[in-house]
């Protein structure tokens, strides 16, 4: 009998859905008599209680800290302590930017075992296995952790499906105001666009991958989107050129667009990234040359072809 600890993530005020996925990928490697103990840490730390007591939750601890948002110094001194108090045999964070400031310090500091990106735990007999991307993603790499008795690993985003029925968790309250931090989060800012439209609330959506080719080309398929009451949005390298706003990309490091119901995959191959911020709408149509593409491994309808013939056809259908 051991505990499991999901640590809850939340930014300006909003719990990330990724908690809810945790408490579920905590009960994967749930065994006879073990305990999931969820952990949320903020200045206002309680107001996310009734969100967090979902099914799988069997302990919510509230921990009231000085920083209303996330802060490196406090999360790492927060959670060091409740794995001294819980003993917990794995701890699961968000894999995200705020993970990325304390869970390897968390983990090399008291020499537990370690692993990030992690998107499959299981146990293999007696040990527990962590898979992650490797090689770019390109292999997946099975981590073990010999003679650990503790591990935190960072779980992707949309690995698994949230827990969401009701739960009634027990709840218990610990005051970390004393927790010393060497920072001080001033204020958050969205990177490009940060007036845009939230991509995460809409529910039809157009986007556009590096099959487009050009610059130039946005312009024929914001058109397109324009027309068919539809947001544009797109993969990673099309915002990392600036072709559109960072606010517009899809995936493990742009946004899971939460709320959409048609996705239409212009002219992106599927990696795994962008995958993560879309797989889970429930219409999906790809457009690619490449029959072998990834996207179509996903999507409910596709179309082996060009983006400008598709682009072409829709709008003299529209006209
Ligand atoms: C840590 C990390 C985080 C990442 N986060 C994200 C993320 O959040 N979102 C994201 O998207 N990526 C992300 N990536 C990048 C990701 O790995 C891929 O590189 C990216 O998704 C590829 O974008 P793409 O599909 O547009 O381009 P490509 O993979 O180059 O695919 C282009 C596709 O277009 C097709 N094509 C070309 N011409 C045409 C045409 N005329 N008509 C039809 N089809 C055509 C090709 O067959 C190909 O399949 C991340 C990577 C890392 C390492």
């Amino acid at each position: 009998m051991s505990n499991i600890l999901v640590i809850a993530e939340h930014r300006s005020g909003v719990l990330r859905p990724v908690s809810l996925e945790l408490i579920a990928g905590a009960q994967t490697i749930k065994q006879a008599g073990d305990k999931v103990v969820v952990a949320v840490i903020g200045a206002q730390a309680d107001k996310f209680v009734s969100e967090l007591s979902v099914e799988g939750a069997d302990e919510l601890v509230v921990v009231k800290s000085t920083s209303v948002d996330f802060d490196p110094d406090i999360f790492e001194g927060v959670v060091a302590g409740l794995i001294q108090d819980k003993a917990p045999k794995a701890v699961l964070i968000p894999h995200s930017v705020d993970s990325y400031g304390y869970a390897a310090t968390l983990a090399a500091k008291a020499g537990h075992g370690f692993a990030t990106d992690v998107f499959k735990l299981e146990y293999d007999g007696a040990d527990l296995v962590a898979t992650r991307g490797g090689y770019n993603q390109k292999v997946n790499v099975e981590v073990d952790f010999p003679g650990k008795t503790c591990v935190v690993v960072t779980v992707r985003a949309s690995a698994y499906k949230p827990s969401e029925n009701k739960g009634s968790p027990a709840v218990s309250n610990i005051d970390a105001t004393g927790t010393a931090s060497r920072s001080q989060n001033k204020d958050y800012i969205e990177l490009g666009g940060g007036n845009d439209v939230d991509i995460t609330t809409v529910d039809f959506i157009v986007s556009v991958g590096r099959g487009i080719g050009e610059e130039t080309n946005v312009e024929d398929f914001r058109e397109l989107a324009d027309e068919v009451g539809a947001t544009l949005c797109c993969s990673r390298p099309i915002a990392d050129a600036g072709w559109l706003p960072k606010s517009r990309q899809v995936g493990q490091s742009g946004k899971v667009v939460g709320n959409c119901k048609l996705y239409l995959a212009m002219g992106i191959s599927g990696s795994i990234q962008h995958m993560a911020g879309m797989k889970h709408v429930p219409t999906i149509v790809a457009v690619n040359t490449d029959p072998g593409a990834s996207i179509f491994t996903i999507a409910k309808y596709g179309i082996v072809g060009d983006i400008f013939d598709v682009h072409e056809e829709l709008m003299s259908q529209l006209a």
